[in-house]
């Protein structure tokens, strides 16, 4: 409602809160439930501050990710359905459905990255090796098995033009081009250095990440209100009676699929609860 946006919380010596609104009315109450939201830009967890609650520092969650060069941009808009991405050297490791971007790329697998690598992520200023595994299902056994086999079942055909399943025809084109296999390659002229070449494009292919997301793209922020100052079966804080927390504020994020709605609900469930009982 205009002019009643909240502009200062002010606790009361003699207990409850004073709340001045943006139309310079004030209001008082004995309990108070602070659900502003993410902490996108530190600013937003005033109020919880001015409190005396601590916050995580904030950092972007379930972003895309940038490729510089573009490496992939050619396949925008190609989407596969299980995909593999790790990066190296650290324990981040999702499986599941990717996008190419005409910037990098997206999708289910990407977002989960994101988030569970949103603080690691950011600590390396989003400049990052990836690791891609376009055939996660089929592992690198029955990968090579499959290869040989075309080698020998399928001699005279073009290897670009035989993809292996599931791979859409324009990516294995992508990977046999990359893996230093030439247009006019046939599978019987296929050396074993280039087969196992094919091979590695195949499961490692290796991307360099430059950069995420602009801000507007970012839908969740990792950090908010400490957990260690909350109350989890009433959301009341541990530092001041009659105060409540809940939703985005919080330092809770979750990867895709509804678990930050999931979060606000429930957080702010109990905070109601407690806050009537
Ligand atoms: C584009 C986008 C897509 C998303 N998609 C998903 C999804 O698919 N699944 C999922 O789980 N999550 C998703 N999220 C995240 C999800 O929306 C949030 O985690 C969730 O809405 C947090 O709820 P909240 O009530 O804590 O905060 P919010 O929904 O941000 O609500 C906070 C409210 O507080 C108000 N407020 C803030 N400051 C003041 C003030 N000073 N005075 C008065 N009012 C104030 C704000 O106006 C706002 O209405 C998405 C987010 C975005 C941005």
């Amino acid at each position: 409602m205009a002019g009643r946006g909240v502009e200062h919380v002010h606790g009361r010596a003699a207990g409850g809160f004073e709340l001045t609104l943006a139309n310079g009315q004030t209001s008082i109450c004995d309990r108070l439930l602070l659900a502003t939201g993410g902490c996108r830009a530190a600013m937003l967890g005033r109020f919880a501050v001015s409190l005396g609650h601590t916050l995580e520092p904030p950092v972007p969650s379930l972003f895309t990710f940038h490729l510089d060069p573009p490496a992939l941009s050619r396949l925008a808009g190609l989407s596969v359905e299980t995909v593999e991405a790790a990066v190296p050297g650290t324990r981040l490791r999702a499986q599941g459905s990717l996008l190419v971007t005409h910037w990098g790329l997206s999708g289910p697998v990407i977002l989960r990255l994101s988030a569970w690598g949103a603080r690691a992520l950011h600590g390396v200023d989003y400049r990052f090796p990836l690791q891609v595994n376009w055939l996660p299902l089929l592992g690198a056994d029955a990968i090579t098995r499959q290869l040989k086999l075309r080698c020998r079942d399928q001699a005279a055909r073009l290897v670009i033009n035989a993809p292996l399943a599931p791979l859409p025809a324009r990516l294995w084109e992508h990977l046999v081009l990359a893996a230093g296999i030439s247009r006019d390659t046939r599978w019987a002229a296929l050396s074993r250095p280039a087969r196992q070449s094919l091979a590695r494009q195949l499961t490692h292919t290796e991307l360099a990440v430059t950069g995420k997301s602009l801000n507007k793209d970012e839908f969740v922020t990792c950090g908010g209100v400490k957990l260690t100052e909350v109350d989890f079966k009433t959301m009341e804080s541990k530092l001041r009676p009659g105060l409540y927390l809940a939703g985005e504020l919080l330092d809770i994020d979750g990867i895709t699929g509804g678990f930050n709605f999931q979060a606000a609900w429930t957080t702010g469930w109990l905070a109601g609860k407690a806050m009537a009982g």
